[in-house]
């Protein structure tokens, strides 16, 4: 196993259409959690986490009640404590999280791996401990740093990731990551870019939420994109509606050939890599 596909968060919300790009305006529409687990020369390497049993077994009201209007089921075994067990693993073996950003359903799995180092880029990590208003304040959940994770905090130190600033690179054997900032959704929201065997695949988390909208041949943003994120999306100062599809589809244009990206909570995108369709890398599905 080189790196694994992971659901950890099975999502059906109401007007999904416009996250997902199916359905209609006021139907739900499935979606997944999608995290990476990857075996490195230090143990294993998660990249989100997803949900956590805490979310599953004992939340509290703000996240219940999110994951309630966000129609995830709460089931244990779609968390990654779980996952990675079925895998034949310890919880212990995870010695790196790097997430893209600390919103619940990305950083709830983190009470489950208390030993593990918990990558996370600079202005991120600023929001989460110094959050400025309670729109950025709500999404971060204490429950989930409560336990005191062993932070490691990566700023920019001047360098480039093709044509995009980065932090310095991590590299673990045969993977190595490092924080390509997109930022918009959350103030120091940022891709994770993990160089593999025979290429780059940038996890974009909540860049962007349908496959469409980073198709270079045929760039199409989900219907009902401007009416439904207008509505739900609670930090109105930061509606980066399609910010940085333009620059991921050059992405792709010049480097194609050496660069896959996969966001948060497209369906498509996580079938595609889970049963190898889209990957070029050895990789087995889970979740
Ligand atoms: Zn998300």
């Amino acid at each position: 196993m080189h790196i694994q596909h992971l659901n950890c968060g099975s999502i059906n919300p109401p007007g999904g259409v416009a996250l997902i790009g199916t359905g209609g305006p006021f139907t739900h529409a499935p979606g997944v959690t999608h995290c990476l687990l990857a075996e490195t020369d230090d143990g294993l390497l998660l990249v989100d986490t997803g949900f956590g049993l805490l979310d599953c077994l004992t939340p509290k009201f703000f996240v219940w009640l999110m994951i309630t209007v966000a129609g995830w089921p709460r089931d244990p075994e779609e968390t990654a404590v779980r996952q990675v067990e079925r895998l034949g693993y310890e919880p212990k073996d995870v010695h790196h999280i790097a997430l893209t950003h600390f919103h619940y359903d990305h950083a709830g799995g983190l009470p489950d791996f208390p030993h593990a180092k918990v990558h996370i880029y600079q202005a991120e990590y600023e929001a989460v401990t110094q959050p400025q208003d309670m729109y950025e304040r709500y999404p971060y959940r204490r429950e989930h740093w409560a336990h005191g994770p062993d932070w490691v905090v990566h700023p920019l130190a001047g360098d480039r990731w093709f044509d995009f600033d980065c932090t310095p690179l991590v590299d673990l054997g045969p993977v190595a990551f490092c924080f390509v900032p997109l930022t918009g959704h959350t103030r120091g929201h940022s891709a994770v870019a993990l160089r593999l065997a025979d290429g780059w695949l940038l996890h974009c988390g909540d860049a962007y939420t349908f496959h469409g909208e980073v198709d270079v041949q045929n760039p199409t943003p989900p219907p009902y994109q401007r009416t439904v994120r207008r509505l739900v999306n609670i930090n109105r100062a930061m509606r980066p509606i399609g910010k940085h599809s333009p620059r991921l589809r050059a992405l792709l244009r010049a480097h194609g050939d050496e660069v896959q990206l996969t966001c948060s909570h497209d369906p498509h995108e996580f079938d595609k890599f889970r049963t190898g369709l889209q990957s070029r890398h050895p990789s087995t599905g889970s979740g």
